[in-house]
């Protein structure tokens, strides 16, 4: 029982290991936060510049097509004007035009709005890009310590993950469920040990005779009060 004990205590070792390295690995260091948010700004502005490029041109397109269609109309109205047999029927071909007209210079401004836009979203965007290569080596090279660093964890982490399936390996599955049902329940910590014959999660008094039982390691005692697994490790009580 006391070598069961021994595992599940050194199994949720490892277990509070690989989170908090990772926890470490994931976080940019306080120093390079604004470094790295002013590099991911940069690419993230690329993207959106890219992505209003596409939409502009789609825009371009349809607002050409839109003109088109308004002077062919107006082509119509203007043949239709020459053949008009009556005054009344004069005013409203005229009144067709006026509509038709309007709507062409609407077309025309954003036709030419859009060809702005375009030609200066071209331009910025090629500047982006011929700068990214250079700014992109500079930021590695500012990130350099820290992705080194991170590499470091991450053979860690593979150390103690593999650590964790061997001890996990050596378990019966059915204890190996309920102890990590035990640890999700218990904020990470399902095994703790006992302090001065008290239980060092919740500092509540470990009872004389269950003490015994510890010492003994015959099995497994839960802390009266926060019903955690108890450990008592004899050498080093
Ligand atoms: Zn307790």
């Amino acid at each position: 029982m006391s070598g069961l004990l021994d595992e599940l205590y050194r199994l949720q070792e490892r277990i509070r290991f690989v989170q908090s390295r990772e926890r470490e690995r994931d976080t940019v260091p306080a120093e390079l936060t604004e470094v790295d948010r002013a590099f991911r700004e940069k690419l993230e502005a690329v993207q959106r510049l890219k992505q209003r490029l596409l939409e502009a041109e789609v825009e371009h397109r349809r607002a050409s097509a839109e003109l088109a269609d308004q002077q062919e109309k107006q082509k119509k109205y203007q043949a239709q004007l020459r053949n008009v047999q009556s005054s009344r029927e004069y005013s409203a071909v005229l009144n067709e035009m006026d509509g038709v007209e309007k709507q062409i210079r609407a077309s025309e401004d954003k036709v030419l709005g859009l060809e702005e836009e375009l030609e200066t979203s071209r331009e910025d965007l090629q500047k982006r890009e011929k700068n990214l290569p250079l700014e992109t080596q500079e930021h590695e090279e500012k990130m350099k310590d820290w992705r080194a660093a991170q590499r470091l964890i991450n053979e860690e982490l593979q150390k103690a993950q593999r650590e964790i399936l061997e001890i996990e390996a050596r378990m019966r599955p059915r204890e190996l469920a309920e102890f990590r049902r035990l640890i999700e329940k218990k904020g990470g910590l399902a095994v703790v040990r006992v302090v001065n014959n008290s239980c060092s999660a919740c500092h509540v008094k470990v009872r004389p005779a269950a003490m015994q039982v510890l010492k003994a390691g015959s099995e497994i005692i839960y802390c009266d009060s926060c019903r955690r697994i108890l450990y008592y490790d004899s050498n080093n009580p």
